[in-house]
């Protein structure tokens, strides 16, 4: 017989290409990429074999016959070797995040191994084929075999996907079942014409089929930095964590600080030639594999079984690069970073638990310009747990609308009469006992749930203040503190006056405050929104002045009604002269430019005199009021009311 080779041909050198590109894909060491690998080797042995023996039978003039028999055998074996890696490679794929996959693997090597006996036992028995001496081949009566455990593989592939649909992507289940398939019809076609030798191309039509959607360096690769990316890093810790239980290993995250400046200064192109020269820095001291871009400007480092001196190594000559700058083009500076470290198993013993725990390092590395590393130890980790917990019952109580607002009332020093009230968030009671507004609301205004609360709290304030109304109660108007991410809200103008409206409550009723480092972060933001409010009475006040944020010309472009001095101002005053001297010429200065100055934090007759002494317009305190439940609050100014009548 004759065969034609060309179709098999090809194939070796799609199969070189493919095989050359997919070596620089996955580099994680998972049983799925090894498995990929695995493909290759069998399909490659599969079709080499295959064309020499093929060409060896041609021409057995010049190849002794025990050689053509030895290398017929080897296709042979190798053959149901390329089914086998294919149902394991969609084996592993489909077991990746799941356990059992070794019972499946058990179980599905046996056709395997009776086919190798049957090639093994062909020397004796020629079940399979034969070659005289003088080259003549002959099928034997079992050939029939070979393509039969072909297709048991292909349809055991088939059948798993198809049972374990439930834990695969859809568009990875979709090329699972496909590739089978498509090397199934190629099969069938070889079946028909016995002469085309197809078996390699059905293989490397699957393998580029494979390589294409699932082993694609795309998908696992960061285009711009050219390292694993995110998904790729997740995806290593699993498999650290499963398979080497007993072993540590260490996370660094370099975070880039300020990075959207740089892009903003330099633009986007520099931004991206920067994060080159970062990660290429980074490559210097880290092996590819180990390194990953855990998000935009951050690259996660990962070092096996490191001790702490090797840690500081890496962190101290990432810390000695990044005081130098870096050059891109024409643009250079220096890169100002953070970094958080955490390890396996100290922090935590789950992916979750060590992703968590490295950005929450991370942060706080961000937020404290002291200190570059963060290591997130067990007390970081229960810090991190408290605030999962606070996190949840802010979520529980802004879907049940069920925050707490107290009222602290505010006195007129002309007559120490009560005229103003601030409302203050409180969680009295909870799951893990009373917690204070200066632990939750940064984590309120982190995962952003303050811009819905402080919707809340305000519908709650406008109902409190309808019902002083309805007392016949004149209270000037009740503070509500507005966080700065607040004004990330293009529609905030809007909605507040929605509510407002809503409930009818006089505009004039509601002040709103802002603290001194909203103003100096987004002064625009603010002036457009504080106009807007301005047209229809209601009135801003600044927070917290004196906390060292505020740009004396941003007070005067903004429509400002009050300006609060911050307690920490109040009481300095009383044992530093300087600091009282600025409050009195502040005081002055802020009636010149008609605003009413109101001084917090007044605990104790002295701070009273000499605030009074100053001529500030209203105090807040403790000496006059705490904080109380809106109930106390109407009886309090009920009780003023009718002492005064
Ligand atoms: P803040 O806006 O500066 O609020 C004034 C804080 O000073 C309140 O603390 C109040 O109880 C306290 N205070 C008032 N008088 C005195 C005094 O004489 N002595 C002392 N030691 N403290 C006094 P609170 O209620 O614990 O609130 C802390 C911070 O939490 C607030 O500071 C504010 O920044 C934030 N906060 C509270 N409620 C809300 C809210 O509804 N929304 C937003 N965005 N922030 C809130
Ligand atoms: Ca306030
Ligand atoms: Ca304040």
């Amino acid at each position: 017989m004759r065969w034609n080779v060309a179709a098999e041909c090809i194939s070796v050198v799609f199969l070189i290409i493919i095989w050359s590109y997919a070596r620089k894909g996955d580099l994680l060491p998972s049983l799925k990429n090894r498995l990929f690998q695995c493909c290759f080797l069998a399909t490659f042995c599969a079709m080499f074999s295959n064309i020499l023996s093929t060409a060896f039978l041609a021409f057995p003039q010049y190849v002794p016959y025990q050689v053509s028999w030895a290398v017929t055998m080897v296709y042979f074996m190798a053959t149901p070797l390329m089914g086998m890696a294919y149902f394991y490679y969609t084996t592993a794929t489909v077991y990746e995040n799941h356990e059992g996959i070794s019972k499946v693997i058990g179980w599905s090597c046996i056709p395997g191994i009776i086919y190798l006996f049957l090639v093994i036992l062909n020397l004796p028995c020629k079940l399979l084929f034969n070659i005289q001496p003088d080259g003549t081949y002959t099928q034997g009566p079992l050939i029939i075999t070979t393509y039969l455990v072909f297709y048991i593989y292909s349809l055991a592939a088939m059948a798993i996907v198809l049972i374990k649909h439930a834990w695969i992507e859809q568009n990875i289940r979709r090329i699972l079942a496909m590739f089978p398939f498509i090397a199934m019809v190629v099969i069938v076609i070889q079946q028909l014409c016995p002469t085309i030798l197809l078996s390699g191309s059905a293989a490397t039509s699957a393998l580029l089929l494979i390589y294409l959607y699932l082993q694609n360096k795309q998908i696992s690769f960061d285009y711009l930095t050219d390292i694993p990316n995110r998904q790729e890093f997740l995806k290593m810790l699993e498999l650290m964590i499963r398979k080497n239980e007993k072993s540590s290993f260490t996370i660094i995250v370099l975070s880039l600080r300020g990075f959207k400046q740089i892009n903003d200064t330099f633009g986007q192109q520099s931004g991206d030639a920067f994060l080159k020269a970062v990660s290429a820095h980074l490559h210097t001291i880290i092996a590819k594999q180990y390194l990953f871009r855990f998000s935009g400007d951050e690259f996660a480092i990962l070092e096996k079984n490191a001790d702490e001196e090797k840690i500081r190594q890496i962190i101290g000559s990432i810390k000695e690069r990044m005081n130098f700058p870096f050059t891109v083009k024409e643009c250079s500076c220096i890169i100002q970073s953070a970094m958080g470290v955490v390890s396996y198993p100290e922090t935590a013993d789950s992916v979750e638990g060590l992703i968590n725990g490295i950005e929450y390092a991370v942060s706080k590395a961000k937020q404290d310009r002291t200190r570059a590393v963060y290591y997130c130890g067990q007390d970081m980790m229960r810090e991190l747990r408290r605030r999962i917990q606070i996190a949840e019952i802010l979520k529980v109580k802004l879907k049940n609308n069920d925050f707490d607002v107290f009222y602290q009332p505010i006195i007129d020093t002309r007559n120490n009469k009560f005229v103003l009230a601030e409302s203050l968030l409180r969680i009295p009671d909870s799951p893990i006992g009373a917690v204070y507004p200066d632990e939750f609301i940064p984590i309120a205004e982190e995962t952003g749930m303050i811009i819905e609360m402080t919707y809340q709290i305000l519908q709650k304030v406008c109902c409190f203040m309808n019902r002083l109304l309805e007392n016949e109660i004149e209270l000037e108007g009740i503070h509500v503190n507005f966080s700065a991410v607040q004004f990330t809200q293009l529609d905030l103008a809007e909605k507040v006056l929605t509510i407002i409206e809503e409930n009818h409550t006089p505009y004039s009723k509601i002040k709103i405050e802002i603290t001194e480092s909203v103003l100096a972060e987004s002064a625009q933001l603010v002036n457009g929104f504080a106009e807007e409010m301005h047209k229809h009475g209601v009135m801003l006040g600044l927070d917290d002045f004196g906390t060292g944020y505020s740009n004396i010309v941003s007070v005067m472009e903004t429509p400002l009604d009050v300006i609060k001095i911050d307690k920490s101002l109040v009481w300095s005053s009383m044992a530093v002269p300087k600091s009282a001297g600025m409050l009195r010429s502040m005081t002055g200065i802020f009636h010149d430019m008609d605003l009413k100055v109101l001084a917090e934090g007044v605990e104790t007759p002295e701070q009273d005199k000499f605030i009074k002494d100053s001529g500030i317009d209203f105090i807040q305190g403790f000496l006059y009021a705490r904080p109380m439940p809106g109930e106390e609050m109407l009886k309090l100014l009920l009780a003023e009311k009718q002492g005064s009548k």
